[in-house]
Formats: C-alpha cells, sequence, structure tokens
C-alpha cells in the first residue's frame, strides 16, 4: 500500500492533481482501491467542504475521510495547514468502509451497537480507525460499548480538535456524512493480507506521592483524598484555577491505571467549587498521581516502541500525538518525537486533543499519548537491521536535565514517606488491639469488656442483654499441685471454649477476662433462661476437657440479665453474686440472679 500526498494550494491545483491521480489508477486499474484523508488546521466548513466537494466530483463513490487537528503529520514532520492524501491499497484482497455517527443523534449505546452489528457483519475487519469530535463530555461510555468487539480488532484513532488546544473548537466529515462537530468517523481496514499493529507511549512519568479518587461523577473529578481536585494542582503545582488552568497542566497530567494499562489524563478545565472536568469518567477509589514530562525518558520509550514497528515492516504509518505532546517539546517538535519513526515507513497523522488505543481487549481514550498504527499488505518484507537513535545520541536530551534529577528526589522521598505511613498505621492498629486485649488468652481484657457491656447496657430499652460470669473452682489448688504453667493452660482452655462459643451463640456475643480465673461472658438478644443454658453447655463442656497431667476441673458460673433500671454496678452486682451463690452451694453448677 502507498500514500500519496495530492497538492491542494488552490481549488485549480487540487482539480488538477486529482484528475492527473485519477487517470494513473484508471490506468493501473486500483481506482476501487484508493481512499482519502484531509487534514486541516482550518476549521471553515466553506474550506473544508470545496475539498471534499472536489474529491466527490472527480472520485464518485470513493471513500474520504476528514478531520480538524492541532497540527498535521506528514512522514513525522510537521506539515501544511490544510493537507489532503489518498491511501492505496494494492491487494484486491484488501478492503475497508468508512461510516459517520452522529452524537447529537443517537446515544453514544446506540451507536456502538450499530458499529458492532457493522463489524459482525463483516468479517474481513481486522481494525477500525476512530475520528471523533466531541466538544466536552465523557468519552468513556463510548470506549465500554466498543470493548464488545470481536477480541483480534484493534482499534486505534484521536479525538479531533483544532489549532487552538485551549478551544473546544473541532469538526469531522467524510464520504458517509456532513460536517459535524459532534460525531465519529468509523474506519474497518481488514482483508487476508492486510495485516495491522498499533503501539501507544508517554514516557511520562509519575510525580511524587498517590493520591485516591474519593469523589466523582462521571468525568467530573470532584475530590482527591477528601480535597477539591483542583487544591491538589494549586497545592503541589502552585497552577491557579483561571482561564490558563487547562494549559498549565498540560504538562502534569494525571497518572492511572484503569483496565491493566496506564493512562494519562489532562484536566479539561476547571470549576468554580474546584472540582476539574476530565475527558474521561474517574472511577472512586482509583489511585492517581501527578506525571510530568522527562525529555530522556520521552525518547528511549518512543525508542524502544519504534523497534517494535520497525520489525512489524509497515508500508504506512497513521499517527495520532496528542497537541500537549507538541507544546511540551515546543519548537523541537516533532524532531525528536517522531524522528525515529521516519525511516520505518511513510506517515500521516495529526496533533490531538485525545488518543484512542485498545489494550488487554478494552478501548480506552488517553492524553499526552502518542499512538501509531503500523498497516501493511502481504508478508514483511526483510529490512536490514538499523540502529534506533536513542536519548544519548541527542545532546539536547542526553544530559539529564535538573527538573528530571529532582522528579526523581520528590518520587524517591514520597514513596519513602509512603512506606512509613504504612507503618505507622500498622503499627498504630497493633498498639489499638494490644490496648484491648488480655496477653494470655487473645479475649478482650477487662476494661474492653465493660466498655463494650457498658455499650450494650445503654441500648437495653432495644434490646436484651444477658451476662454469665465464670470462675475456676478451687483454683489455687492448681497452681500449687502442678505449677503456674499448668494453671496457665487451664485458664487459656476455658479461654478457647468461651471464644467457640460467642461465635455460636449470636452474633453480637463477646467474652473477656475478667481478672485472675474470672471471665464474663456477654449475650445480647437473649433473655435469662437461654443465657442459663448456654452456661450450663459451658460447665459441661470444661468438666469434659481432659489435661495432660491434670485432672479434670470444674467452674461456677452466675447469669444475670440486665434490665432498664440496671446500671453497670447494679448488674455486676447481681451477676457477682449469683456466682458467689454458686460456689457458696457447692461449685461446679449454674446460679441464676
Ligand atoms: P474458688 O473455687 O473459691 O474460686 O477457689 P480458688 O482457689 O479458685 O480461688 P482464689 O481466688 O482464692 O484463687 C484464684 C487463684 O488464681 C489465685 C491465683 O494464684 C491464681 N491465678 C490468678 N491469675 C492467674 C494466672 O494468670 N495464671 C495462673 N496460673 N494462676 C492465676
Ligand atoms: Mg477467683
Ligand atoms: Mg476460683
Amino acid at each position: 500500500m502507498k500514500q500519496i500526498q495530492i497538492a491542494c494550494g488552490g481549488q485549480t491545483e487540487l482539480r488538477e492533481e486529482l484528475e492527473n491521480f485519477k487517470k494513473e489508477c484508471e490506468e493501473n486499474g486500483t481506482l476501487s482501491q484508493v481512499m482519502f484523508q484531509i487534514f486541516s488546521e482550518v476549521l471553515d466548513e466553506d474550506v473544508t467542504s470545496q475539498i471534499s466537494d472536489t474529491i466527490d466530483d472527480i472520485f464518485p463513490g470513493t471513500p474520504y475521510i476528514g478531520c480538524s487537528t492541532s497540527g498535521n503529520i506528514v512522514d513525522c514532520q510537521l506539515a501544511d495547514e490544510i493537507i489532503v492524501f489518498a491511501t492505496c491499497f494494492e491487494k484486491k484482497s484488501t478492503k475497508f468502509s468508512v461510516f459517520q455517527y452522529d452524537f447529537s443523534k443517537e446515544p453514544f449505546e446506540n451507536i456502538t451497537s450499530e458499529i458492532i452489528k457493522e463489524a459482525n457483519k463483516n468479517p474481513w475487519v481486522k481494525a477500525i480507525e476512530l475520528y471523533f469530535s466531541i466538544p466536552e463530555g465523557s468519552t468513556t461510555k463510548f470506549c465500554d460499548g466498543l470493548n464488545g468487539l470481536r477480541e483480534d480488532i484493534q482499534i486505534f484513532g484521536g479525538v479531533t480538535c483544532s489549532d487552538d488546544i485551549t478551544s473546544d473548537d473541532c469538526c469531522v466529515f467524510s464520504s458517509a456524512g456532513k460536517y459535524s462537530d459532534k460525531s465519529v468517523i468509523v474506519v474497518f481496514y481488514g482483508g487476508e493480507e492486510l495485516f495491522v499493529d498499533s503501539i501507544k507511549t508517554t514516557g511520562w512519568k509519575p510525580l511524587g506521592r498517590s493520591f485516591t479518587v474519593t469523589k466523582s461523577q462521571g468525568s467530573l473529578l470532584q475530590e482527591l483524598n477528601g480535597i477539591p481536585a483542583y487544591e491538589v494542582y494549586h497545592k503541589y503545582l502552585n497552577i491557579s484555577n483561571d482561564e490558563n488552568f487547562f494549559y498549565n497542566t498540560l504538562e502534569f497530567p494525571l497518572f492511572y491505571e484503569h483496565n491493566g494499562t496506564t493512562i494519562l489524563r489532562v484536566p479539561v478545565s476547571g470549576n468554580a467549587d474546584n472540582s476539574i472536568n476530565m475527558s474521561s469518567d474517574m472511577d472512586i477509589g482509583s489511585t492517581v498521581r501527578l506525571s510530568y514530562g522527562d525529555p530522556k525518558t520521552i525518547v528511549d520509550s518512543i525508542a524502544t516502541e519504534s523497534r517494535r514497528i520497525r520489525d512489524f515492516c509497515p508500508d504506512i504509518l497513521h499517527i495520532f500525538s496528542c497537541a500537549a505532546r507538541r507544546t511540551f517539546w515546543s519548537s523541537n517538535e516533532p524532531t525528536y518525537e517522531l524522528e525515529p519513526f521516519s525511516s520505518i515507513a511513510p506517515s500521516t497523522g495529526f496533533f490531538s486533543h485525545g488518543e484512542f488505543i485498545r489494550s488487554n481487549r478494552f478501548l480506552n481514550q488517553h492524553n499526552v499519548t502518542l499512538v501509531i498504527a503500523a498497516m501493511r499488505e502481504g508478508e514483511a518484507k526483510i529490512r536490514k537491521t538499523e540502529n534506533v537513535p536513542s536519548a544519548n545520541d541527542n545532546p539536547t536530551v542526553s544530559k539529564v536535565p535538573l527538573v528530571s534529577r529532582f522528579a526523581t528526589f520528590i518520587s524517591a522521598t514520597s514513596i519513602e514517606f509512603e512506606e512509613l505511613n504504612k507503618m505507622l498505621e500498622t503499627a498504630n492498629k497493633n498498639l489499638e488491639a494490644v490496648a484491648i486485649t488480655d496477653g494470655l488468652t487473645g479475649l478482650y481484657n477487662r476494661s474492653e469488656t465493660q466498655k463494650k457491656i457498658e455499650y450494650c447496657l445503654s441500648d437495653i430499652k432495644n434490646t436484651k442483654l444477658s451476662l454469665i460470669m465464670i470462675d475456676i473452682d478451687n483454683f489455687k489448688q492448681v497452681n500449687d499441685t502442678y505449677g503456674h504453667q499448668k494453671g496457665d493452660a487451664v485458664i487459656i482452655a476455658l479461654a478457647k471454649i468461651l471464644k467457640n462459643d460467642q461465635s455460636q451463640v449470636s452474633t453480637g456475643s463477646f467474652a473477656g477476662r475478667w481478672g485472675g480465673e474470672e471471665f464474663m461472658l456477654a449475650i445480647p438478644d437473649v433473655d435469662i433462661s437461654a443465657a442459663a443454658m448456654i452456661a450450663n453447655l459451658i460447665r459441661m463442656c470444661f468438666e469434659a476437657t481432659s489435661f495432660p497431667e491434670i485432672r479434670s476441673q470444674t467452674i461456677s458460673l452466675g447469669v444475670a440479665q440486665a434490665t432498664e433500671k440496671d446500671n453497670i454496678d447494679t448488674l455486676f452486682a447481681r451477676v457477682d453474686s449469683a456466682l458467689y451463690q454458686a460456689k457458696r452451694t457447692g461449685k461446679n453448677k449454674v446460679v441464676v440472679a
């Protein structure tokens, strides 16, 4: 396949060039294998329609696509304000079709299901290219809608924009639809002998600490870590929420993981409430960081990615590069960025407001990203290996700039702080747990048990509460006869029974070590007769527990139910006195208050 530039300096020149080109096509019988692309920094409908009308006139029925851009690319160099290209497919098996859908007439869902239906009707489709014009709002529904396409179909493309990247102005037009600022052009490519590959690269690096999206509504990003999103830009980068907000944030997009890939997101604009508008949905809970462009990383990552494209041996390249990258490189663009691709194949493309690429089955819209689609007809031709330039070959970027050193320093210290914070959080949690737990048994300690009982008592009008107080019988003898360690084992065994019991009896029940060999079990939602039955079960279970080298042990239990008249002291006094009765009347028994 070939790309032929059609000179379009004026109507007469365009007409002449097209007529000559048509003659050539007729002579080699390739008329049906042609498609046109028109990229225009000029938004004026009169200007673009003159070009499309002339194409229609001389090549009736031949598909063409057109869009507005923030700069045109031909063979990896910045090109004229308006460029017209003809792509000539050489294999008869290669197929392509152009569609245009209007978002102002149909919801995203209808359009994406229409695209999927068309793709299913045409099993030859291998790749889908998108030219998307939508001045505001989120592309998420559109992207998600296309995830239903066959998994092997590649998707790539760009959001169109105008010369002024801070404005929303943009348009698309095609042989399948009218000039529109709210439409998408969809191009199907395929056929047995057509091969397609697509890559994305950014080279942007995360900067400093991470933030969590804590409040958002679709593409409206409201809060990061609970503070208004704009304040993050203000606090960390001193960027004001004024008419330059978009321009100033361009070089510091948000860096986040979504659908298993890394996505850069540039704020579109700031609002009075310090929320910011993005071009895609920002899911609550996702982690984001600020990021920055580092010339050396960019050039090196492009060198790596260009190797894959080189090995693919494409006939042509389609380039979609974010307008923010052009701003980033200022006068040097596009030499550094695109240079590595210039020796691979002829290319056309444009600077965009957003870049589409499907990775891991998911279509995402990116910002500040370079997307390159490579196409080839027939088998790959073997090429002699060429050295791919790296950042080290380029004196302007090989010396690591101060900003990059600082950014690395900030990132490293932020990671250390984050790790330190995590350690402190864990230590705090451990301290809290230690403060409420009895060391020997793992049950709650006395003060926590009392606190929890007081809490239940405060709601006694709405819920029942029964207490079981337990004391090991003649425990002093155990210590005296077998030693303190064996005594500990007996205490632990009783605690284990209570632990099992508390989880089985009722979800809200809890047990604590009251002191020495005394325990308290609190059971909400049961009345005293049920609590007495539970107490007796515990008694029998403990009595049946055997200990190595010690004879079986017994316990005495007191049971009381809280009333609305009770305070914590009267309730404890009642359960204590029931336990005392059990001891006094022979031990190894349950007494109900
Ligand atoms: P009663 O049947 O009347 O409850 O008799 P008792 O011997 O169990 O009563 P007393 O309160 O006189 O004795 C409790 C003993 O528990 C005293 C103390 O040595 C022992 N003790 C308290 N805490 C621990 C402990 O953590 N481990 C061990 N091994 N013994 C403990
Ligand atoms: Mg005791
Ligand atoms: Mg005792």
